[in-house]
């Protein structure tokens, strides 16, 4: 990565908060590293959906520098130019001076939170979700049983079949709801599972939080795979939301809050790993550090934090796996997460492990690093764009012939089974670790 050069580290230090409320805001040290080549232009989802400069990675810090040197208002055209990136990072993965994108769209939206009044329901639906939510695991829980009781009971099919969400605007928000398990994964804190064999490794799982009502089974298979391969597996009790949803939408506060919880959390004990099968939680977990000020006490535990943490994927590919594996006979695509491509630099592991599975033929899509328009709640927040991108994916894994699409993030999961519902291509979508657990039980039952 680039040095900043020597000027920007010492205007940084010089440069003095510029009357805005909040200590959030993109720093000079990562902004002045753009050198406005445009390079990351045509790896932008939204310029190259717009080709518009002001959605645009360039144009997107352009408009942070002017809004840090009071030159531009923190007002609605910023917050709507800033809103309609999705924080996928492709622009970090093209961009040959190190930009850290990431870390100032995610400055730039904390102080948008510090300082510009959204309108009242926008509000209240961040405060509701970010607040009042996530945080806590047991409304969480209570939440997920009303929605299940609405997926199951016909309220559903009623809804849908009536056209009432359609009248409401809800249609298409509806569709990307995540199904709701049959059983939670909170029963499951405070367990240890055993290692199959000989214990190669003993790693922390982190559970997730959303994911414990709606990717149970994931979970599950998981820890399936990771036993098999002779690891022992915890799921430390008291861990909560990783932050990720708050953290990319600006509520800096609220991140912090849960970093601190799960730092405790997990480093209360010496772990070879901890995992995450989330590829999204899993970029913020490893970036504890941007969320706290340089000099803060937090900073030595996000260090140790992220000297640990790792991609499921990412190390079961470094551990290798022994696990026998039987034939499943499928064509498969991948799509790359944003989070685990762009975020965390990781994309061999998860195709390593795909094209271990015998029987299985991997066929690359065009534009597999390429946002599926899930990105957190941005196809809640920003449901058209979302869409268009969605389509563009579905064809994309339409032409490969696939009738698989395995991907390494939840959300991205939610979205691909949207868009195969949406434009009727039949595809199953599946996690990489849970097309490992089916070639497991396709070897056991063989036997
Ligand atoms: S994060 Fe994604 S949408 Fe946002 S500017 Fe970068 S490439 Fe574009
Ligand atoms: S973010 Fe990087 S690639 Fe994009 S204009 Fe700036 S220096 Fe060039």
């Amino acid at each position: 990565m680039t040095e900043v050069p020597a000027h920007a580290q010492a205007a940084a230090e010089q440069s003095a908060p510029s009357g805005f409320r909040g200590d959030d805001r993109p720093l000079y040290a990562d902004y002045a590293r753009c050198v406005h080549c445009g390079l990351c232009l045509n790896h932008c989802p939204t310029y190259r959906l717009w080709g518009l400069e002001a959605d645009s990675p360039r144009g997107r810090i352009r408009q942070m520098v002017l809004v840090d040197e009071g030159r531009l208002p923190l007002g609605d055209s910023f917050v709507q130019h800033i809103d309609q990136c999705l924080d996928c990072r492709a622009c970090e993965t093209a961009c040959p001076s190190g930009v850290e994108y990431g870390k100032l769209v995610e400055a730039a939206r904390a102080q948008i939170e510090q300082n510009y009044r959204r309108p009242l329901p926008a509000r209240a639906a961040r405060n509701l979700v970010y607040r009042h939510l996530l945080p806590h695991p047991r409304r969480i829980a209570a939440a997920a049983r009303i929605i299940r009781f609405y997926q199951r009971s016909g309220l559903q099919a009623l809804a849908r079949g009536s056209g009432l969400l359609r009248l409401l605007g809800m249609a298409d928000r509806e569709r990307l709801m995540p199904r709701i398990e049959d059983h939670f994964f909170f029963s499951q804190l405070g367990r240890t599972f055993p290692a199959q064999g000989k214990r190669r490794a003993r790693v922390a799982l982190f559970a997730g939080c959303v994911a414990q009502v709606s990717f149970t089974g994931l979970n599950e298979a998981t820890i399936r795979v990771l036993t098999a391969n002779g690891c022992e597996v915890l799921v430390p009790a008291g861990q909560i939301c990783c932050g990720a949803l708050p953290a990319h939408a600006g509520v800096r506060d609220v991140a912090r809050d849960l970093a601190r919880v799960n730092l405790g959390v997990f480093l209360r004990e010496d772990f070879d790993a901890i995992l995450t099968n989330a590829a999204g939680c899993g970029s913020t977990l490893k970036e504890y550090e941007h969320l706290f000020p340089s000099d803060a006490p937090e900073q030595k535990l996000a260090k140790a934090f992220r000297a640990r943490m790792r991609d499921v994927t990412e190390f079961l590919d470094e551990l290798g796996t022994v696990a026998p594996l039987g034939e499943l006979r499928l064509r498969v695509t991948y799509q790359d997460s944003c989070h685990l491509a762009h975020g965390q630099k990781v994309r061999e592991a998860p195709r390593r492990l795909i094209r271990s599975v015998p029987g299985v033929e991997l066929v690359e899509m065009r534009l597999a690093d390429n946002c599926c328009g899930s990105a957190g709640v941005y196809n809640v927040t920003q449901t058209s764009t979302s869409l268009d991108l969605l389509s563009e994916k579905m064809q994309c894994a339409r032409q490969t012939g696939a009738e698989t699409i395995v991907t390494a993030n939840p959300g991205c999961m939610l979205q691909l089974r949207a868009g195969a519902e949406l434009h009727g291509t039949g595809q199953q979508v599946l996690h990489v670790i849970e097309l490992l657990d089916r070639a497991q039980s396709a070897a056991t039952s063989r036997q």
